[in-house]
């Protein structure tokens, strides 16, 4: 039965992540994610079902179209096998509950979020306003039931979740602009810690915030030292609030207990 379950639900990531590559081509261009339906983008054929069998069509055509020969980045089977992973992942951490469901509404944003801010820099408002929306969903379920991911049930810990989080990102962006006048730290990321508090509480979100500045840290440092990366050249942080959110959600608890392992009471 769970193996069952567990199959699928990968199936049902698959097709999410399917979708997702619609919505991280079209929305930061504002076109319609339903129509026009899936075509190629060299020669516009429209593509049949078999066509759209996510990771399987494009390992049987070699990452080819069918119609025409253009090469089909390996960009859409590595977000539909990735969205698949997620999903079984959270499956593993929160079986089927409340906070799964929650866990892959958020996913389904980081994910979008991390490839489009990774293309083109933006994190455009539709995620942050979907991920607000169903977040105070999340909320509002908590005054009755407590959400495991908050770790109590004080109503506003999840507004303490956003002032840390979004809160901590502000006050960078303020310090980043008034001292270097820059500003590498964008709103959209303030935004998006923002939408990562209501979901998780103050505790993990300082854990999924950390992580994501130690992971970009270490990922700049080493673009430096590849000379990849000069001083003016800026890395996307959007990836890496996405990365230290699902490492969050899925052993946040685990890291604070490991954490708080080294503290004297
Ligand atoms: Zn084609």
């Amino acid at each position: 039965m769970q193996t069952l379950i567990t199959l699928y639900i990968a199936a049902f990531g698959l097709i999410i992540g399917s979708f997702l590559n619609v919505c991280i081509y079209r929305i930061p261009s504002k076109q319609s994610i339903i129509s026009p339906p899936s075509h190629c983008t060299g020669c516009d054929t429209r593509l049949k079902a078999w066509d759209l069998i996510p990771v399987f069509s494009w390992l049987l055509l070699r990452g080819k179209c069918r119609y025409c020969g253009a090469r089909v980045s390996a960009r859409y089977p590595i977000v539909e096998g990735l969205t698949s992973l997620i999903f079984v992942l959270l499956y593993f951490r929160f079986s089927i509950s409340v906070e799964f469901l929650a866990a892959i509404i958020l996913s389904i944003i980081l994910i979008c979020v991390a490839f489009i801010d990774f293309d083109l820099k933006i994190i455009p408002n539709e995620f942050i306003i979907a991920g607000m929306l169903s977040g105070a969903a999340l909320f509002a379920y908590n005054l009755f039931y407590q959400v495991d991911m908050y770790g109590d049930r004080v109503w506003y810990n999840p507004i303490i979740g956003i002032v840390c989080g979004a809160g901590t990102l502000l006050l960078v962006a303020v310090i980043g602009s008034l001292v270097y006048k820059n500003d590498a730290m964008g709103m959209g990321d303030v935004k998006l810690l923002a939408v990562v508090g209501l979901f998780l509480g103050w505790r993990l979100t300082l854990v999924a915030l950390l992580l994501s500045v130690l992971l970009a840290a270490i990922f700049s440092c080493a673009l430096i030292l590849l000379r990849k990366l000069n001083g003016k050249s800026e890395v996307p942080f959007g990836p890496f609030i996405a990365i230290g959110t699902f490492v969050a959600m899925l052993y946040g608890w685990n890291i604070i207990e490991f954490y708080m392992g080294f503290i004297p009471v």
